[in-house]
């Protein structure tokens, strides 16, 4: 039995019934009651042969997560005394994933390009995966401080008004991606994360940049993680079907972004296609096959509340029950934003307001998170 050490702002808000329902099993985990998802996969037996053709593990996939998620429903007992297997759920999935990096299609941008050549796709990763910071973050969601947060160079998005482009963007122009961050294999991504859990994380938390293009060494460092501590995934999710399948039962917590509510806006700031599309279908299987237990990050944008505010929160009222938001207020322009007059400014109060109260008129749950 692990116990852990929830910080009092988060003992607050533990104390709301509704934040306790919508996260049963999160809360499991940190207890010690439950049991993280990629322990029980590890249990899962895979027969499989490393030259198995793409089509023929996604076949074995699908049969393995349908096994996973039947395992599931198992009394917790019965799961504590299963046996991690030699070649696992887990083994089978990072098979696939260094299948699709041959011809990447982690992301929707679907670049195709050899991964493992060293060819490159818009988000400038190869093969090799890069951590530029790991740390116990205090300045997350209450729910999830102290998060073992892993910081991954690279992201697929362009945003112009990137908060992070240090991370994401500025890495770009070096010329030796070692100068200013570790070079991981799944093994010692593993041992960041061990160590963070031994100074005390809740949950592990995988962002960036952004994690999608690293997803390979993440299902990998699972086989060589060694807590019951959560997994969770915090990102951009502009991530394919296919990589989606990858992890969808391995993570414990999902924390999305939800940034814009039609693609149009999508396009013009972050130069993205059908982004709406994509990341609405995302959240609604992660809701409905995965986990279910998530916490959406909606950062309002000035001068963007009918065309994306509003029809996000309208979509996760309908569609997303289960979800509870972070309405986000802390917008401002940076990076290249000041390029944008109408985004060149943080957002008014009147704004804020308004989407809160738009939030409340729908019943979502947001209070206490944002
Ligand atoms: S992760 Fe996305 S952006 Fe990066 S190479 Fe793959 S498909 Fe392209």
């Amino acid at each position: 039995m692990v116990f852990r050490i929830l910080r009092p702002d988060s003992v607050e808000v533990w104390k709301n019934q509704e934040i306790l329902k919508r996260f049963p099993k999160y809360r499991g985990i940190i207890d010690g009651t439950q049991i993280a998802r990629y322990l029980i996969a590890r249990t899962i037996d895979c027969e499989y042969e490393s030259n198995d053709s793409i089509e023929n593990l996604e076949i074995i996939l699908k049969a393995k997560s349908e096994e996973f998620n039947s395992l599931l429903k198992a009394e917790i007992e019965e799961i504590e005394h299963r046996i991690t297997a030699d070649q696992s759920y887990i083994h089978l999935a990072e098979t696939l994933a260094n299948k699709y990096l041959e011809k990447c299609i982690f992301c929707e941008r679907q670049c195709e390009i050899n991964r493992i050549d060293g060819d490159k796709g818009f988000c400038l990763i190869s093969k090799d995966s890069y951590v530029s910071s790991a740390f116990l973050h205090m300045g997350e969601e209450p729910v999830l401080i102290p998060s073992g947060t892993i910081f991954f160079q690279g992201c697929n998005f362009g945003c112009v008004f990137c908060q992070n482009s240090d991370i994401s963007q500025a890495w770009k122009n070096k010329k030796n991606l070692e100068d200013i961050a570790q070079k991981v294999n799944p093994k010692q991504l593993a041992g960041i994360a061990n160590k963070l859990v031994d100074k005390g994380a809740i949950n592990i938390n995988y962002v960036g940049g952004d994690p999608i293009p690293n997803i390979h060494t993440i299902v990998g460092s699972l086989n060589y993680q060694s807590s019951n501590i959560c997994q969770l995934w915090n990102s951009n999710f502009f991530l394919t079907d296919k990589s989606l399948s990858l992890i969808i039962d391995f993570m414990d917590f999902w924390l999305p972004d939800f940034k814009y509510g039609n693609n149009e806006c999508a396009k013009k700031y972050s130069g993205i296609e059908n982004y709406f599309d994509i990341v609405a279908r995302n959240h609604k299987r992660i809701h409905d096959e995965g986990s279910g237990e998530i916490c959406i990050r909606h950062l309002v944008m000035p001068n963007h509340i009918e065309c994306c505010s509003k029809p996000i929160l309208d979509y996760v009222a309908k569609e997303l029950p289960k979800a509870v938001m972070n309405i986000m207020g802390q917008y401002r322009p940076q990076y290249k934003a000041f390029n944008y007059e109408e985004i060149n400014r943080r957002p008014t109060s009147q704004e804020m307001q308004e989407v809160r109260d738009y939030a409340d008129k729908l019943g979502i749950l947001w209070r206490p998170v944002s």
